[in-house]
């Protein structure tokens, strides 16, 4: 260990874990095995990469804040199960890891101005996850596992429920962090469907559907969808025009981009989420 005190920085997201019984709650929810290939974002101090690398499984770790690279390599670098990547993992290329389908096991208390753009570039490599646990924000787990007809079911909901099933396992008060952030987090496990439960024709249409539907969430999707689906349409794909977005379910939702003209191969997505 060295004398260095690493001072949290904000603009990293930086909430470091000290309650001792949350990170073994969350390591048992892991439940990490020998020859497991683990991939944890953010690893920061090393509050949890400790149990996950006595767990025996591989661990790759990605970590942005240059001053905490000597801190974990001085922790770290001598277990022969640990790599440490020094980056963004927003830009981080996770197939370079593994090409195996369902192999990477995706772990972190993620900093939470990021979290949601994190998750949809996981989404990405979908094929090779096999699960994913992380601390939120309370309030962003409760969109990712929300149901329809509800406040908090929305894009966020829709487009992870299409790639994962969603489980909101815990909750974690502000005094398990130092430094204590203003908000409720919790612990969420996503485990990508080894089938599409409602697959799209174009999951890219699908996202332009619910991004525009969602944009007005308090007007009818006849009015929400102009420009991108018409009365005829929104009826092909027996859906109700004078229903409110949040009262759709996925499978509604699929079956409107369905309704959408096929996209030109190749053509990229203006509507990338
Ligand atoms: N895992 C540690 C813990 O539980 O105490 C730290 C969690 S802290 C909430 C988030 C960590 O993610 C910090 O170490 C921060 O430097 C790192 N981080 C922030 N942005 C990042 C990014 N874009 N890519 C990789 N790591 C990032």
């Amino acid at each position: 260990m060295s004398d260095y005190q690493h001072r949290a920085r904000k603009r990293f997201g930086q909430n470091f874990l000290h309650d001792a019984g949350v990170i073994h709650r969350i390591l048992r929810a892991i439940h990490a095995r020998p020859g497991e290939r683990l991939v944890e974002i953010g690893p920061g101090q090393g509050a949890l990469t400790e149990g996950l690398l006595d767990s025996g499984a591989h661990l790759d770790v990605v970590e942005l804040d240059l001053d905490l690279i000597p801190i974990l390599q001085g922790q770290f670098a001598e277990r022969d199960n640990f790599t440490l990547h020094q980056g963004d993992a927003l830009k981080f290329d996770f197939s370079r890891l593994s090409e195996a389908p369902s192999s990477l096991r995706i772990v972190g208390n993620l900093p939470y101005n990021i979290s949601t753009p994190l998750i949809f570039h996981l989404l990405d490599h979908a094929h090779l996850i096999r699960d994913m646990h992380f601390m939120l924000q309370k309030e962003v787990v409760e969109r990712l596992a929300a149901q329809p007809g509800g406040g908090d079911w929305g894009r966020l909901s829709i487009m992870v429920q299409y790639h994962c099933r969603v489980e909101h396992l815990f909750n974690v008060g502000p005094g398990a962090f130092n430094p204590a952030p203003k908000v409720d987090s919790a612990i969420v496990r996503l485990v990508p469907h080894a089938e599409l439960p409602h697959p799209a024709r174009d999951h890219r249409q699908l996202e332009a559907v619910v991004r525009q539907a969602f944009n007005q969430r308090r007007k009818t999707l006849r009015n929400t969808l102009k420009g991108l689906l018409d009365a005829d349409a929104i009826a092909a794909a027996d859906v109700d025009g004078g229903l409110r977005p949040e009262q759709l379910d996925l499978a509604a939702f699929v079956r409107l981009s369905d309704q959408l003209p096929p996209l030109h191969n190749g053509t990229p997505s203006e509507n990338h989420v």
